[in-house]
């Protein structure tokens, strides 16, 4: 049987870590975000990410709009957020209602203050090993697999996924950690195959128990992104389930994260940890310029 990771207590020392840090600092870091519609899967997520800002000291910036919002209305937003220095992080809430064009409003977004690392800016920053923000959950994930595996030279990493905010970003993480990284995705032949080589197997696909317990190298370290809502077996009632086909998974993995409880709830904590370290940069910068 795999050691299942808990992601839940892991979340939760690195928020009082945070928290520490936000304590001694001279300043109140300073979170934005903003939700656009009303999804209501994006305003639970907001309301968590709001709470838990406000839990470790800093301060929360939520602006609600309607899902009429204008391409100019929500660029002249996201352009006050990047001049307004008590904020030192701005994250715009995803998916944006399919009038707005996402692109552009990420581009507009200040790299300094891009706390969910999707600027062209931050992932080129991290296409190039250089220190910027990173996206939430590959960094929680890569934190998760540090704590639990340490040195990472050499180990066969497959990540299951190419999409900017996951699967690319981990790539990269893997790599830095001295990896050899195969990135595989929709048109993959064998998966299967390729899937039994991980030492370390990231699955961020986003199809239910896609991937089977006897795809997995016994022993190996298996990261379960995904989150998908499939029926229960109780009728009308919904539950989550990851991309890893966790029963099967759990015999033959040596370490795995479950879904929910794994991966998803360091991604917040993630989140505030990017935005301590843009606070710190962002004021560390203007002492600079001041004195
Ligand atoms: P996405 O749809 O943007 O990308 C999915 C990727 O999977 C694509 O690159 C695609 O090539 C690949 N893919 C699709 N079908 C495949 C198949 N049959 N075989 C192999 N590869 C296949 O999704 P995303 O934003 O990268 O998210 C992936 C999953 O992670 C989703 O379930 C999402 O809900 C979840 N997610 C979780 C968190 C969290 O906090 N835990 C955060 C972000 C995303």
């Amino acid at each position: 049987m795999a050691d299942i990771i808990d992601g839940k207590i892991f979340a939760e020392s690195l928020r009082a870590g945070i928290a520490a840090e936000v304590a001694t600092l001279a300043f109140t870091p300073g979170l934005a975000v903003v939700l656009v519609g009303d999804d209501p899967a994006s305003k639970v997520y907001v309301a968590n990410k709001a709470r838990q800002t406000v839990e470790v000291g800093m301060r929360s910036f939520e602006h609600r709009l309607p899902a009429e919002t204008t391409q100019a209305d929500l660029l002249a937003l996201v352009q006050a957020l990047n001049a307004d220095a008590a904020v030192h992080g701005i994250l715009v809430q995803l998916p944006l209602p399919k009038h707005l064009n996402t692109e552009a409003i990420i581009a507009a977004i200040s790299p300094a203050k891009d706390v969910d690392g999707l600027t062209v800016t931050n992932a080129g920053l991290l296409a190039n090993g250089l220190p910027g923000l990173v996206p939430c959950t590959p960094l929680g994930c890569i934190l998760l697999l540090q704590d639990r595996l340490g040195d990472m030279t050499g180990l066969n990493a497959v990540v299951v996924g190419r999409s900017n905010l996951v699967g690319k970003p981990i790539a990269q993480l893997l790599l830095q950690q001295n990896c050899t990284v195969t990135i595989a995705h929709s048109k993959t032949r064998n998966l299967d195959q390729i899937c039994k080589t991980a030492d370390i197997l990231i699955a961020a696909v986003g199809r239910s128990e896609l991937i089977k317990g006897n795809w997995i190298k016994p022993g190996a370290t298996v990261i379960d992104v995904g989150i998908n809502r499939v029926p229960a077996a109780e009728p009308g009632k919904t539950k989550l389930v990851g991309d890893v086909a966790f029963s099967e998974a759990v015999q033959v993995a040596g370490i795995i994260t479950p879904v929910p409880g794994g991966v998803g709830p360091m991604t917040i904590a993630c989140l505030l940890r990017n935005a301590l370290t843009a606070a710190k940069r962002i004021e560390t910068t203007l002492e600079k310029e001041l004195s």
